[in-house]
């Protein structure tokens, strides 16, 4: 029988869906293969080796989300990284619980979250992605589809990491808000958020992205900051681009950081002014907190032109293309480059 009242809401979804597409349509940016092509960065100056390795697919001809696969595990296989894979610090009960997202062209992703035992996340994550109907696996979820896939299960405190989590058990002060705690790791960096995001375009002008983090040192077990939430720590459009963040996840997650950065390049905001506007957004809706903590976007757009934006100074990323492998970009920053603050 016919229905009105769901035709009326179906008309209107329809053409609403229409304006958007348009208006998607409208703003979508031109790729210029061959000229920027491929493309890796990713953040801090640990995504120069995860760079590196993503290169080797790339420059190959390969596929950007098996680039970015293969790159950020240089740093969760690290020993000396304590906040990215299988050496990232515990949580406050002494248990590595680590988070990871991945995205691909289609806009297919997979994220685990919470996940203890197992060494390389974002292999998790793909495998979500692609032998589930899901996004999200959580936890104990998440380690059991994990050995379901062969992956083997370790332990993951390392002595370093066990004796820095009994020192800071010693006062036990829990203060994730600067997230400082890392900061006797990365001598000389004041503002320490140490997640790698990357993001890379292969030679098909195909974007894709990851993101991998054991998240704050000694936070609350069962905390997940902004890093396996899709919108939030990651997020590809094949038509626009691609941006990815680092910092304090709470309030990435509020404000959708990466999914935002990305709509605002759909506007035509470039790279480093939609991370700046971002990171004002931030700023805006909390002034006395973003004055202590780090929150930095790092984004790409469909050309393979790049840029990123952070709250504090000491925020870095790392480009690899034909023409350089190793270059490491100062990020701008609110408090150190903005003259209206
Ligand atoms: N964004 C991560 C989180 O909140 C931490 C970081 O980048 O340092 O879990």
């Amino acid at each position: 029988m016919y229905d009105r009242r769901k035709f009326i809401k179906l008309t209107a979804v329809t053409a609403s869906l229409a304006t958007l597409s348009k208006y998607a349509t409208a703003k979508t940016i031109t790729s210029a293969p061959g000229d920027r092509l491929p493309i890796v960065i990713s953040t801090w100056d640990f995504g120069i080796a995860a760079n590196k390795e993503a290169w080797k697919t790339l420059e190959k001809g390969g596929r950007a989300l098996d680039a970015v696969e293969a790159g950020v595990k240089i740093p969760e296989a690290d020993m000396k990284n304590h906040t990215v894979g299988r050496a990232g610090y515990p949580d406050r009960d002494g248990r590595v619980t680590l988070d990871a997202c991945i995205m691909d062209e289609f806009g297919n992703c997979g994220s685990v979250a919470a996940m203890e035992n197992i060494a390389h996340p974002i292999a998790v994550a793909r495998l979500v992605m692609e032998k589930t109907p899901h996004v999200m696996l959580v936890g104990d979820g998440a380690t059991q589809f994990a050995v379901e896939q062969g992956i083997k299960k370790e332990k993951l405190l390392t002595p370093e990491s066990e004796k820095a989590w009994k020192k800071w058990l010693v006062t036990a002060k829990y203060s994730p808000k600067m997230n400082i705690e890392n900061e006797q790791h990365r001598p000389g960096s004041k503002y320490n958020h140490d997640t790698i995001g990357m993001l890379a375009i292969d030679a098909k002008g195909n974007i894709s992205g990851a993101c991998t983090t054991s998240g704050m040192a000694f936070k609350l077990h069962g905390r997940v900051g902004d890093s396996p939430i899709i919108g939030a720590g990651l997020f590809v459009d094949n038509e626009i681009g691609g941006a990815t963040s680092t910092g304090v996840g709470e309030e990435v997650i509020r404000n959708v950081g990466s999914f935002l950065v990305v709509e605002l390049m759909r506007q035509g905001y470039s790279p480093e002014d939609a991370c700046k506007e971002a990171v004002h957004r931030i700023i805006k809706k909390k002034p006395e907190t973003a004055k202590e903590i780090q929150v930095g976007f790092l984004a790409i757009n469909k050309k393979g032109e790049y840029g990123a934006y952070a709250i504090q100074e000491g925020f870095s990323f790392a480009v690899c293309d034909k023409n350089k492998q190793d270059l490491l970009i100062p990020g701008k920053s609110f408090y150190k480059d903005d003259k209206n603050k």
